[in-house]
């Protein structure tokens, strides 16, 4: 183990964080796939972030934040230096009258599940959208035409400095599917409007797209979700499935046949397999609609 990863346990035990050396990261993301992480630091409190990243920085370790795992692709060398997982931190939900205010580890469904028993209306279509507050945040998840930004009121962030940062609402930009957090912070909480709504009507809208996400969605396989975004001329999967590319398999990995832009793990796939089948997929539609696609999951490690 190099020095600066000794100096970096070290702080990690003062700290009291938990953490694990060399950790394969196909147990950490939701496609299963992934080579080793020189250190995986999962804190089990907020609290403790400031102290970690310190102790990054100052240790001039490379490092990412992650949520868990559900979009993204890392690569079968694995990552040099640390991912900080918010999975296992800190997980408080609290409502006051007309907002809530929730911890960036908390799992999207969780939160849309509490918020629904207070009849609050607004995120009804989130629910079955995997990952962390933290990841939706960054992603600015969605679905069916509401976005987990719809309703934000602040994020806060921790910078590499160790310091509290707070963003109101109109100083990030958010598009679809993506945001314009500065990548060396990471978000750990934020603060939502909430607006009361009608039981009835809540549970319907939300079964009728959980309902939905079964029929269209191979969700009996681990995935990252829709690998590219929706160009502006159609949908992503339906250009794919034009192009006859579904069903194409590579190695393990294989083109959905029930939605053209999932790629699924049969099993045993590679990152290599995935990243081929996504040039053929970019390649293919470029050739015959013009069309760049834009990858939606983030791909991440060595190359
Ligand atoms: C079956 C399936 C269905 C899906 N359906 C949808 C859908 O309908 N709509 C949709 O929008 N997405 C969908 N997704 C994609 C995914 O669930 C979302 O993008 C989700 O919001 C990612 O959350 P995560 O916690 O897993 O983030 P991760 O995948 O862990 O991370 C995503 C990005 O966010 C960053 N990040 C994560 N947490 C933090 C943090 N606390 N601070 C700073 N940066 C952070 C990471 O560095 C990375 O760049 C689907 C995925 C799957 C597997």
């Amino acid at each position: 183990m190099r020095i600066n990863y000794k100096r970096l346990e070290s702080d990690l035990k003062k700290i009291g964080s938990d953490y694990i050396i060399n950790e394969p990261m196909k147990k950490h993301t939701s496609f299963g796939i992934g080579g080793p992480v020189d250190f995986l630091i999962l804190p089990s409190d907020n609290s403790q972030i400031p102290a970690i990243i310190r102790s990054i920085n100052m240790n001039k370790i490379n490092f990412i934040f992650l949520g868990s795992g559900s979009n993204i692709l890392v690569s079968d060398k694995g990552i040099r230096g640390a991912v900080i997982s918010l999975k296992k931190s800190s997980k408080k939900i609290i409502f006051d009258n007309s907002t809530v205010h929730v911890d960036s580890g908390v799992m999207l469904s969780a939160l849309v599940q509490e918020i629904h028993k207070k009849n609050i209306t607004g995120f009804e279509t989130l629910m079955g959208v995997p990952g962390t507050l933290g990841g939706a945040l960054v992603m600015n998840a969605g679905a069916f035409g509401s976005e987990i930004s719809n309703n934000l009121i602040f994020v806060e962030t921790i910078n590499i400095l160790g310091e509290k940062k707070k963003y109101n609402v109109d100083e990030i930009d958010f598009e679809y599917r993506k945001s314009n957090f500065p990548k060396n912070e990471i978000i750990i909480n934020a603060l939502f409007n909430c607006k009361k709504g009608l039981k009835s009507k809540i549970y319907d809208k939300r079964d009728i797209a959980s309902k939905q996400r079964k029929t269209t969605q191979p969700l009996t396989y681990r995935s990252a979700g829709s690998i590219f975004k929706n160009p502006k001329e159609n949908a992503a999967g339906y250009l794919i499935d034009k192009a006859g590319l579904k069903g194409m398999q590579i190695g393990g990995a294989k083109i959905s046949e029930k939605h053209a832009n999932f790629i699924v793990n049969l099993g045993n796939a590679k990152s290599a397999d995935v990243l081929e089948l996504i040039n053929i997929i970019k390649n293919k539609i470029n050739q015959m609609y013009k069309i760049k696609l834009e990858l939606e999951i983030k791909i991440i490690g060595e190359s």
